[in-house]
């Protein structure tokens, strides 16, 4: 479920609550997302420690505990949710994390006064991962270490873009979900980049003209930032999905919002992919040419992104 315009906002709304705050304990109740890096129980490690900070890292969610690192991938379905002990559990709970309740004006950014509350992990799909690493060594996580360039940071520029698009030959929209390369693009904010700039999924990257690098550089950043302005506007409890704004992803068979053309689905390198055949013709001159295939799409449906 989240993306990068998800973490963001989870992030923001998690983070004045829970620096500074001190763990009381763990239940564990799906031990199957947790990767448990150190000798001992979860529960009982965590037990005593504070957080001092949490930040994100690509698609990452880092805790720095007094004496180790909490990383959580949420993956597809991965949840969370800050609310006050004893509240109703959270459908698919893995675990839950209780906070030492917090007198008024602590440690911490949140600085406020906190009862006793619980962050829940929850996941359908049990495919999120969740590891308790030595203070320090992110070694064991895979992906962790080889994050490309955060497209949210100053260092993303047009320069590092054309540098990192420039000797590539696989297609666009394998190559903005390269978390080697860009960090971090998931399944959702493809589809609505690429449409954007209208650039074709399947597209190789050495096809790309100049002005098409060009439009796919600015449509990372302004899809991002309008995907960031519309989950907060949206403003829904953190275990939320909001993705009523997105305009091609996951609208197989309806009309695109620029030219009415019928969205089409294809699968590109294993993933479904949404996009309007008419925005983003595929120029190569070796695809099918979509917008001429009978319509709507028998395929069109939802996907799980
Ligand atoms: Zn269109």
């Amino acid at each position: 479920m989240p993306e990068l315009p998800d973490l963001v906002v989870l992030l923001k709304k998690l983070k004045p609550s829970l620096e500074g705050r001190l763990i009381a304990g763990a239940r564990v109740h799906e031990p199957i997302v947790l990767r448990v890096l150190v000798e001992g129980d979860f529960g009982r490690l965590l037990a005593g420690q504070r957080i001092i900070c949490l930040e994100r890292h690509g698609p990452f969610l880092h805790f720095g505990l007094d004496s180790n690192d909490l990383v959580l991938h949420l993956m597809l379905a991965g949840r969370l949710r800050l609310a006050a002990t004893g509240e109703k559990r959270l459908p698919h709970e893995a675990f839950t994390i209780d906070l030492a309740p917090s007198g008024g004006g602590g440690v911490g950014a949140g600085g406020g006064s906190h009862g006793s509350d619980s962050l829940s992990y929850g996941d359908e799909k049990n495919m999120g991962k969740v590891y308790l690493c030595p203070k320090g060594d992110f070694s064991a996580i895979p992906g962790y270490k080889n994050q490309g360039v955060d497209i949210l940071s100053p260092a993303f520029t047009w320069e590092r873009f054309s540098k990192l698009i420039e000797k590539k030959r696989n297609q666009a929209r394998a190559f903005i979900m390269d978390q080697t390369a860009l960090s971090a693009i998931g399944n959702a904010y493809a589809d609505e980049i690429l449409f954007e700039a209208g650039v074709h999924p399947k597209t190789p990257c050495c096809y790309l003209t100049a002005s098409d690098r060009r439009k796919l550089y600015d449509a990372i950043n302004a899809v991002i930032s309008w995907g960031i302005a519309e989950v907060e506007k949206a403003d829904r409890p953190t275990e939320e999905k909001v993705r009523g704004h997105l305009r091609v992803r996951n609208r197989g068979g309806e009309a695109c919002p620029r030219c009415g053309t019928t969205i089409r689905k294809a699968g590109v390198l294993g993933f479904d992919s949404f996009f309007c055949p008419k925005c983003q013709p595929d120029r190569t001159g070796r695809g099918l040419d979509w917008s001429k295939l009978p319509g709507p799409s028998p395929s069109g449906g939802a996907s799980s992104t």
